[in-house]
């Protein structure tokens, strides 16, 4: 399988970190192109290219901008860098090795989109992606990319890099923009969308690094152009975190509407020899599991949809047949239970039960019955939180005690089994009768 590289091109040419560096790729022509077309004009490109947020909703990015009001009034743009769904690090590898790329996206919407205050919420843990954005930005700004009047196009930029303090839950839109703002970093109630009332109450667009970071591909090659690249309903490339019991894991650029199994076996090489692919989660752990006999599956946000998972942020774990499926069920849980921010009941109480129910598994303590309670607590977790923290433990834990019941059932019996059987004292190390 040959890769196609848009956002990854050249990728670990040395400098390419640098303005000098990404410059001499041809960085920042889109952004002069942008200047010489009207404003509306490029929102149109992009709602052309049929860009879908790379994120996770996967929520089409010209629809997203379109939505903003227009006119004079205080308007922000969010770069979400927190990256903090497990088996994600794409967007990592991109700002670390081509900061410039995402600063150009920001510079190009906030131009289309009439904004002239922009922010990157990076996450805390982050350090070195964070002082190379920042030196980025500071070279951007010599160079007259950011400030006032930019390359004389009247448009003017502030753009802000915040460092994040490491919670799963400031990856969610409103929980960040909260963060932001200097508050505890709680989820919002939505209605209204952050594109109505976002940051310090004013209409604000929140989009993912690796989207932003498409922006300037879009407006160098057209959107139209753009949009014949993937599939009718998944345009472009994306970049996926491949990452669990594959020989070569790692980032890599794959079109959208690429078998899964190539991903897997031919990018990744595949489980280690003599193991086999028991499950796979397409994208992130969120994402409810996939099967062996799922490989074949087409990745795309559709496909995968069908398939009865998602594609989310793109980071696909694989786990091979060493592992148990309480063993999975039962890290996911822990950490969304952690995760938790505690603000609705479903996800708070629900987390923690399920936490609590697969350790009552694992001790012996379980019975069969104790599958349907655990299957059924996901679904009314389900589509009943405030945001999505809920589903995503939810969504894997109940697509793992739908597919792998049986194994789960025997882990129980066989727990009880071994909690069942009290060890009888060896002979030589029974108490005398008449010692005390
Ligand atoms: Fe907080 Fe969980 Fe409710 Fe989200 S779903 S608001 S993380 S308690």
């Amino acid at each position: 399988m040959t890769p196609t590289h848009l956002l990854f091109d050249r990728i670990d040419e040395p400098g390419l970190n640098t303005l000098q560096g990404y410059e001499k790729r041809g960085g920042y022509s889109a952004l002069r192109k942008a200047f010489a077309i009207p404003q509306a004009a490029i929102v149109e490109e992009i709602s052309a290219s049929g860009l879908r947020g790379r994120g996770g909703a996967g929520f089409k990015m010209g629809q997203k901008a379109s939505f903003l009001p227009k006119g004079e009034m205080a308007k922000y743009l969010v770069c979400n860098a927190d990256e903090s769904e497990p088996g994600t690090f794409k967007d990592r590898e991109l700002m670390q090795k081509c900061p410039h790329m995402l600063i150009e996206g920001m510079i190009i919407t906030t131009f289309a989109t009439g904004i002239n205050h922009a922010f990157i919420y990076i996450r805390g843990e982050y350090e070195l992606q964070a002082d190379i954005l920042e030196a980025a930005i500071a070279e951007a700004e010599a160079a007259g990319f950011i400030g006032e009047n930019i390359l004389g196009s009247g448009h003017s930029l502030k753009l802000v890099l915040h460092r994040g303090a490491g919670a799963y839950i400031c990856g969610e839109e409103t929980g960040l923009l909260d963060s932001l703002e200097g508050k505890r970093g709680n989820p919002r109630l939505k209605p209204p969308f952050p594109a109505i009332e976002g940051l310090y109450a004013g209409p604000t667009l929140v989009n993912n690094v690796e989207t932003l970071a498409t922006v300037p591909t879009i407006i160098n090659m057209g959107g139209a152009e753009y949009a014949k690249i993937g599939t009718e309903g998944s345009t472009g490339t994306k970049l996926v975190s491949v990452s669990g019991d594959v020989q070569r894991p790692g980032n890599y650029e794959i079109v959208l509407g690429t078998s899964s199994r190539e991903i897997i076996f031919d990018l990744c090489g595949g489980p280690k020899p003599g193991r086999t692919v028991k499950m796979w989660f397409p994208g992130g752990s969120s994402s409810p599991v996939l099967l062996e006999e799922d490989l074949d599956v087409a990745y795309d946000f559709d496909t995968l949809a069908k398939a009865g998972s998602m594609l989310g942020s793109g980071a696909i774990i694989v786990v091979d047949d060493t592992h148990s499926a309480l063993e999975v069920a039962q890290k996911l849980t822990k950490f969304y239970a952690h995760e938790s921010c505690g603000k609705c009941v479903p996800c708070r109480e629900g987390t923690n039960w399920t936490h609590k129910m697969l350790a009552r598994i694992e001790s012996g303590e379980a019975t069969p019955m104790d599958l349907d309670i655990l299957a059924s607590v996901q679904t009314q977790i389900i589509g009943n939180c405030l945001c999505v923290l809920g589903d995503a433990m939810a969504m894997p834990v109940g697509s793992i005690v739908a597919k792998f019941r049986d194994e789960l059932e025997a882990e129980i019996e066989a727990a009880s089994e071994r909690a069942n059987t009290v060890p009888v004292a060896p002979v030589q190390d029974a108490i005398p009768v008449g010692a005390h």
